[in-house]
């Protein structure tokens, strides 16, 4: 088997979780509703997308911007993950209209999509070709970008997530589930507004108030 193209490693990553300067909440985390937020978690997945214009001479807003996309979006396994993901923002679900994987919970070729994704990542993180952080902002994102079709507490989870994920963290698994349930169980909001620098400052900080 070929192996998978490398992604998201072209735009440099924050060193730091930062407030965000438009809604001041951890930036990232307000991916659905801030600007700031959401250009934050982007410019990881336009750097790749701009190389590939780059590289094919494509200029972006061009029609030939989204005859490239159709042409990823038929060869999904070519491309790297961010490049993908980003290909789908300019293309339309066939059944819904919607972008693919982000349209109602009745679309049937958005829920094939959706679970469809995640093969890739398995694979290309068995080959050593994607970070676990990789494929963590890889479903983040996914969950924030479309969140009618997620529970609400998984969510406000990955919220949570999403800024200390940019710095390139992951959480171990024993955090990863104390904060599951600390989740579901809708913890106040408040804590969710706190700036963490890392899952175990946020784990050692709740533990020790809860
Ligand atoms: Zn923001
Ligand atoms: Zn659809």
């Amino acid at each position: 088997m070929n192996h998978r193209p490398i992604g998201g490693r072209l735009h440099p990553r924050p060193l730091r979780v930062v407030s965000c300067p438009s809604c001041s909440l951890p930036q990232g985390r307000n991916y659905h509703a801030c600007p700031d937020c959401y250009r934050a978690v982007e410019a990881i997945w336009l750097k790749d997308w701009e190389a590939l214009l780059n590289k094919e001479g494509i200029r972006a807003g061009q029609a030939e911007e989204r005859q490239l996309a159709e042409k990823v979006v038929a060869e999904l396994d070519l491309h790297p993950w961010t490049v993908v993901d980003a290909a789908l923002t300019f293309v339309t679900c066939t059944a819904c209209g919607q972008e693919p994987g982000g349209g109602p919970l009745s679309c049937e070729e958005c829920a094939m999509l959706f679970g469809n994704l995640w093969g890739y990542d398995v694979e290309a993180q068995h080959q050593g070709r994607m970070t676990g952080n990789e494929h963590a902002l890889r479903v983040g994102r996914r969950v924030l970008r479309h969140p009618h079709r997620q529970k609400p507490g998984l969510v406000r989870a990955w919220k949570f997530s999403m800024p200390i994920l940019l710095t390139g963290q992951v959480p171990s698994h024993e955090i990863a589930a104390y904060f599951k349930r600390a989740i579901d169980k809708a913890e106040s909001e408040s804590f969710f507004e706190i700036v963490y620098q890392s899952f175990e400052e946020a784990y050692l900080t709740h533990r020790s108030s809860s």
